[in-house]
């Protein structure tokens, strides 16, 4: 598994490459709703995101995670994202 330690994956925001582990991974389940993956692990169709709040931001108004995704991104999952940007969460 240490394979996966240098993936690259480009930002849907700012399109810099970085590597995955310092991106916010967005994913669109199997069931079709979206969350903030922080485990890397779940499966769907994924957007990466930089830990940074314009860059976040920047995705939010454009819509760029409803368009990489395909699907419709709740105010919720937003807020979610902004939080792990903002670190209020611990789990990382
Ligand atoms: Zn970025």
């Amino acid at each position: 598994m240490t394979e996966f330690g240098k993936q690259l994956r480009q930002c849907i925001s700012c399109r810099k490459q970085k590597e995955r582990q310092i991106l916010i991974r967005v994913v669109r389940g199997p069931q079709g709703s979206v969350s903030v993956d922080l485990s890397g692990k779940e499966q769907g169709r994924g957007a990466y995101l930089c830990r940074d709040a314009a860059c976040v931001l920047t995705a939010i108004k454009s819509r760029k995670l409803q368009k990489v995704l395909k699907t419709v991104v709740s105010g919720e999952v937003e807020e979610r994202i902004r939080e792990v940007v903002n670190g209020q969460d611990s789990s990382i």
